[in-house]
């Protein structure tokens, strides 16, 4: 019997917090696959755009930053559980992307056409040579919608505030978990309600819900799918 070979371009999608990046992550490194977090550049570009203290209200800037940023991204240089390093410039961001403030910023940074529209391109060139695991929100709607397979991972707003608490509070790091729930919940209503390429399952995608699941068994399950 000839062995089916597993699908080559994999898109991965899913509310906040919904273990998008750990389940790709292995699912990528099982298969030999590259890994592509799209969060990262939307993230990347409204920390710079902090940084610079420029209006997010205002998109030809916003649009503008995004068509020029140079968004460098390399094998990791710690075990810190990081999977690549982000630099930006010389800085090292990894980590401050992640934080609270970019966090409350980046979906209204990602509704724009503009900056979607730049993203994207990229994303697709990237995604378009195969062997990979792209995550984001719109992969298997709008970046990759020839994907050979598509998982939409989502679990409860109260499941994953949840894992995210315990994630930070596992790092030794402070955390308030109904001030985690209130903002997953205000980033899932920005990015599943915006004109451009909101966040929703393509028609073709296979829905996992992984209330009642941990990493290892949703891992299980997906690669019982790439079979
Ligand atoms: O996945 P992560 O939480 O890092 O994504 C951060 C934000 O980036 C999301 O809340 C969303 O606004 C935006 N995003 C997006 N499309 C993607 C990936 C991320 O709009 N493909």
């Amino acid at each position: 019997m000839i062995n089916k070979p597993p699908p080559s371009i994999i898109a991965l999608d899913g509310p906040a917090a919904s273990g998008k990046s750990t389940l790709g992550r292995i699912l990528a490194d099982s298969l030999g696959y590259l890994f592509f977090d799209t969060g990262i550049m939307y993230r990347a570009i409204t920390w710079i755009a902090l940084q610079r203290n420029l209006d997010l209200r205002d998109e030809t800037v916003i649009t503008e930053l995004a068509k020029k940023a140079q968004i460098d991204i390399r094998p990791p240089s710690k075990a810190d559980g990081r999977p690549c390093d982000v630099i930006l410039g010389e800085r090292d961001v990894t980590w401050e992307m992640r934080n609270g403030e970019v966090d409350a910023n980046v979906s209204v940074v990602s509704a724009y056409a503009g900056v979607r529209q730049a993203l994207s391109e990229q994303q697709r060139r990237i995604g378009m040579r195969g062997r990979v695991v792209m995550v984001g929100r719109d992969i298997g709607t709008v970046v990759l919608p020839q994907a050979d397979l598509k998982i939409y991972l989502d679990a409860s707003a109260e499941e994953r505030a949840k894992r995210r608490f315990d994630e930070i509070i596992a790092r030794g790091e402070k955390a308030d978990y109904d001030e985690i729930l209130r903002k997953v919940i205000e980033r899932d209503r920005i990015d599943s309600t915006r004109a451009v390429a909101p966040l929703r399952p393509a028609e073709d995608a296979i829905i996992i819900n992984s209330d009642k699941m941990n990493a290892k068994q949703v891992f299980a399950h997906v690669m019982e799918l790439c079979k």
